[in-house]
């Protein structure tokens, strides 16, 4: 299986930028995250902060929390699973889990998830 290269990154929450066209490639998906960026960077100034500092609210950091609790839990599903010899249908139920729980691990907030489409 091969993977596509690693996409670039919005700066500020992580979404997927577009591909680079000609120019200076985009550091920010939208105009909001350049804003936050900014916003953040000027707290970090104001607040002797390393300019590299990331503040996030405890809702932030409990939705990440929550997440990341979630992949692992579905990891350790997936892990008895195959220690239980389980069959193939009931292993590709499992990893289909855990490929959800961790979908979108790499971005620090994300609205919930809507029903999937495929
Ligand atoms: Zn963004």
């Amino acid at each position: 299986m091969s993977r596509d290269p690693k996409p670039a990154r919005c700066a500020w929450c992580g979404a997927k930028l577009p591909a680079a066209t000609l120019g200076r490639p985009r550091t920010y998906c939208r105009q909001a995250c350049r804003q936050r960026a900014y916003e953040q960077r000027t707290l970090a100034d104001r607040a002797g902060l390393p300019a590299d500092a990331v503040v996030v609210s405890r809702l932030e950091l409990d939705h990440l929390q929550d997440r990341l609790f979630q992949i692992r839990c579905a990891l350790e599903d997936a892990a008895a699973a195959l220690d239980d010899n389980a069959s193939k249908a009931e292993l590709a139920a499992v990893l289909r889990n855990a490929v959800d729980a961790g979908g979108a691990l790499d971005r620090l907030w994300v609205t919930p998830r809507e029903p999937s489409t495929s």
